[in-house]
């Protein structure tokens, strides 16, 4: 079974219920494939043993063969190739890597060439938890290939959670792309469940189903729960708000790893998700 674990935006406390959920989850790898923002790491506190980089391609372009047509920067819906008077100019950091204008170049002038994008680190931490990271190096502008190889790499993992990118960008889609079930973590305040909406949406049109975990229960107000309650979506867990869980996280402690107590939230969460198969 694949969970992935989303928020409308950052800051809700996604990566506390991914991290939390991997520990009390018998048997499961955790991904953080949020490669902007990576930080399970910090909880999990993982031994790396592995590390791998993960190469994008962009076009390099033959000028004897080139002669200045113009199709390539037609097709390029990102503007990442641009024929100008003399020579074709590419921006290598914003191609997509979709290969598309080597098809359309009739000269076939184009071939390419291939660059560092990040890293995924693997190995196992806390519990023995086992853990998987990607993390975008600075300046890129899409992680995308990341989480595709993060995907390819726990393919035939049989329980896996994925801490997925807040929002509902490009890279939120790849990550929950396939999974069995979505957890959508959010605050009961008016901005938490205005941002969440718009995972719900994303959830809908992609045909995953899932389920609300509140955190920071008691705060705000009870717009959280009408909205779920008027959409028919299963509100999994509260988890309350506590300085003590504050402060636990302020230190990269998870919240799990001491009070016994607060195992009860992810074990009702893991319980509720399971009876859904
Ligand atoms: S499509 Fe090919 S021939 Fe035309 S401008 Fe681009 S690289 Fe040059
Ligand atoms: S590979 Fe795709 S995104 Fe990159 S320059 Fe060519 S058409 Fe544009």
């Amino acid at each position: 079974m694949k969970i992935a674990i989303l928020s409308g935006k950052g800051g809700t406390g996604k990566t506390t219920v991914a991290t939390n959920l991997a520990l009390n989850y018998k048997n499961a790898i955790l991904v953080d494939a949020d490669v902007e923002e990576p930080n399970s790491h910090i909880f999990i506190k993982p031994v790396v043993t592995n590390e791998k980089s993960v190469f994008k391609n962009y076009p390099v372009v033959d000028m004897e063969k080139c002669d200045l047509c113009g199709d390539c920067g037609r097709f390029c819906k990102y503007n990442a190739i641009l024929p100008a008077k003399n020579k074709v100019l590419v921006f290598k950091e914003i191609c997509h890597d979709c290969g598309g204008c080597e098809i359309v170049c009739k000269k076939n002038a184009i071939s390419y060439d291939e660059r560092e994008i990040g890293k995924i680190f693997s190995g196992n931490g806390i519990a023995d938890i086992r853990f998987l990271y990607g993390d975008l190096n600075v300046g890129e502008v899409s992680g995308v290939k990341i989480i595709s190889e993060l995907r390819e790499i726990v393919k035939d993992e049989e329980i896996v959670i994925i801490d997925a990118p807040p929002g509902t960008s490009c890279a939120a889609v790849e990550a929950v792309e396939g999974v069995d079930y979505a957890v959508i973590v959010s605050e009961p305040t008016p901005f938490g469940v205005s941002d969440m909406k718009m995972v719900v949406e994303m959830l809908g049109n992609m045909k995953i189903p899932f389920g609300v975990v509140v955190n920071k229960a008691g705060l705000g107000n009870d717009e959280i729960y009408e909205y779920c309650s008027g959409k028919n979506i299963e509100v999994l867990e509260n988890i309350p708000f506590s300085e003590e869980i504050a402060k636990m996280y302020a230190v990269g402690e998870m919240m799990c790893s001491g009070d016994e107590k607060y195992n009860l939230y992810f074990k009702n969460i893991i319980s509720k998700i399971t009876d859904m198969k």
